[in-house]
């Protein structure tokens, strides 16, 4: 029996947006429980009914929750997710895999699971983290349907009643779309990660959120008092006096900064050497362009095109890719975006592409390699770039490069394209730049050589360092050896950012190092042009960068360098900007 949790009880989850909520648990959680059971083959026929009439009811749901948050303007551009459920109710599996298992004598409720089991299974064996997390959608709908067949009836938070930091085993985005967000002061849940829906919603709603804590449901209960902290994820169960007086005190003066953020919207982003570094959104699906508008991110750094292609029969043609790419390119006024060409290989995709099994998929056949293997494939997304790069400024990124030869190829491809356009009279950018990510140790290596091919480079850190340091991004059992400010990585990208000055071509970054305010003036330092994130984190960064100088940056990669391990690099940056910046600093380090 819970009735009792010890005080000051210190957990650590993942913090997915920032802030620090202080109160009191209300704990939403009440799964479904499912009886799979045989039934007789008279029974068949009424639990086929029973389980179309679910999905009717589900769809009503839904239909319903959606007409209610249209009228939010907060929440319109996650209107998407609604319609991806809608969506997932008329999936192939889902519905005929279930009337499968029915017509072979499993309840509907049984016969769902099962086929929610294997669709579960499917998702887990995506190497991508952001594709692995649309699970989440799946078992929200599967828990809809759950709820209507077992009778518990739908779930929701909208009526909380209290105050309260909301604790669940997880929370779909349509049941965090409905509450009141007045009732609100953040959620815990034992599942998801930085990209799941409850992430990426309650970073646009401005509620701290911690997530994938695992067994936080089954060690509270209403009423417990907690505290959370969604920048580094501190999780503490019933505070003592002297830990809710030190995170009330947080809280205070994270809120002062917040209100100040404000202030630096819509100052440019130069550092007090007046040094301009570029400060650019990461963008996955086209809805997220509002946040790149909202938090005045300068055009789109990378365009992740991966997310046109998921959940499609077959891969989206010229027509639809250049719509989708021009509606984007529109609505930054001009400002660049730059697409990147399908990253997409291994096991990093559904069945879509008809991709083979491999033993190594991260050094598999993916991004660029799938791209010039998959001659048309890769022909039709570039048309359709080159087209859109009439909507606006555009740029071309290819992704995973690894040779000369490679780049060569692409080079190529798109210049016969541009020749057949040409020949067609269709317009596109002549002088559109051409750009390669820099995430292979072989890349870093050539650099000098890439840099005579492009325009621009801009590092992917997040394969980088995964590439470099040999540790699996995904891989939670080797997580403690991916560290970014490990001495190789701090090489590999000096390397690369005076490679890319000495030819006198930008340089970017477009890994989540990148988003960091703590890297800001190392990075600055290494002589990075443009820095492309989560829009979410821009003016933190912006911030950070209008009060260091590029001078200072330098001295501090030249103090860094000397390090021989990422412990003593960390310890000497987060004593730097402790010093530089205290108001900012002092609060998030533990
Ligand atoms: C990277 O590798 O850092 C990157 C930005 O690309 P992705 O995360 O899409 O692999
Ligand atoms: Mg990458």
């Amino acid at each position: 029996m819970k009735n009792k949790v010890a005080e000051d009880t210190y957990l650590v989850g993942i913090g997915v947006s920032p802030g620090i909520g202080i109160g009191e648990v209300s704990l939403v959680d009440q799964r479904p429980l499912v009886d799979q059971s045989l039934i007789d083959i008279g029974e068949i026929e009424g639990e086929l009914l029973r389980f179309q009439q679910a999905l009717d009811l589900a769809k009503r749901q839904l239909q319903k929750i959606k007409q209610t948050v249209s009228d939010q303007p907060h929440l319109r551009e996650h209107l998407y997710i609604l319609d991806t459920h809608l969506l997932i109710l008329d999936d192939e599996m889902l519905v005929s895999g279930t009337e499968k298992g029915i017509l072979e004598r499993i309840n509907a409720e049984g016969a769902l699971t099962q086929v929610l089991e294997q669709l579960r299974a499917l998702f887990d064996n995506i190497d991508d983290e952001y594709l692995r997390e649309r699970r989440s959608d799946v078992d929200a709908v599967g828990e809809r349907l759950l709820r209507i067949l077992t009778g518990v009836g739908e779930r929701t938070i909208g009526n909380i009643g209290r105050k309260s930091l909301v604790v669940a085993h997880e929370l779909s985005p349509a049941e965090t779309m409905q509450m009141d967000r007045s009732k609100v002061l953040g959620f815990i849940t034992d599942k998801g990660g930085r990209t799941s829906h409850t992430a990426i919603l309650a970073r646009s709603l401005n509620i701290p959120a911690v997530v994938g804590m695992e067994t936080i449901t089954s060690m509270v209960f209403d009423r417990v008092p907690v505290v959370i902290d969604g920048t580094t994820g501190v999780v503490i169960l019933n505070p003592s006096a002297k830990t809710f007086k030190e995170y009330l005190e947080r809280k205070q003066s994270y809120e002062f900064l917040e209100r100040d953020l404000e202030n630096y919207r819509n100052l440019p982003p130069v550092t007090t050497d007046q040094v301009r570094v570029s400060l650019r959104g990461n963008l996955e699906i086209a809805s997220d362009v509002e946040q790149v508008k909202k938090h005045a991110a300068e055009g789109i750094g990378l365009y992740r095109t991966e997310f046109l292609y998921l959940g499609r029969s077959e891969p989206p043609d010229e027509e639809l890719q250049y719509q989708s790419y021009c509606e984007i390119v529109q609505q930054v006024d001009g400002k660049p975006v730059t697409i990147r060409t399908l990253d997409i290989g291994g096991d990093k995709f559904g069945p879509e592409l008809n991709l083979a099994d491999e033993a190594n998929p991260a050094m598999g056949l993916r991004a660029i390699r799938f791209s010039l293997q998959e001659d048309r494939l890769f022909r039709t997304q570039l048309r359709a770039i080159l087209r859109a790069s009439t909507c606006g400024k555009v740029q071309i990124m290819f992704p995973m490069i690894s040779g000369v030869a490679e780049i060569k190829a692409c080079k190529r491809i798109l210049s016969e394209i541009k020749g057949e356009l040409d020949r067609e009279g269709i317009a596109y950018d002549h002088d559109i730049a051409i750009g390669i990510m820099i995430e292979t140790p072989a890349a870093v290596m050539i650099a000098p050589l890439l840099a005579q091919e492009v325009d621009f480079f801009s590092i992917g850190t997040n394969d980088l360092i995964q590439y470099f340091l040999a540790v699996d991004r995904g891989n939670e059992h080797v997580a403690y050896l991916y560290e970014p400010l490990h001495p190789a990585i701090l090489r590999a990208l000096k390397a690369t950012c005076d490679a890319a000055n000495n030819a006198g071509i930008n340089v970017c970054m477009c890994g989540e190092m990148a988003g960091e305010p703590l890297y800001t003036q190392v990075l600055v330092g290494l002589g990075l042009n443009a820095l492309s994130m989560n829009p979410a984190c821009v003016p933190r960064v912006k911030r950070v960068l209008r009060q260091i100088s590029k001078r200072d940056g330098e001295l501090l990669v030249d103090k860094v360098l000397k390090l021989s391990t990422s412990k003593e690099v960390s310890i000497v940056i987060e004593q730097e900007m402790r010093n530089r910046l205290p108001d900012i600093f002092a609060q998030t380090l533990i």
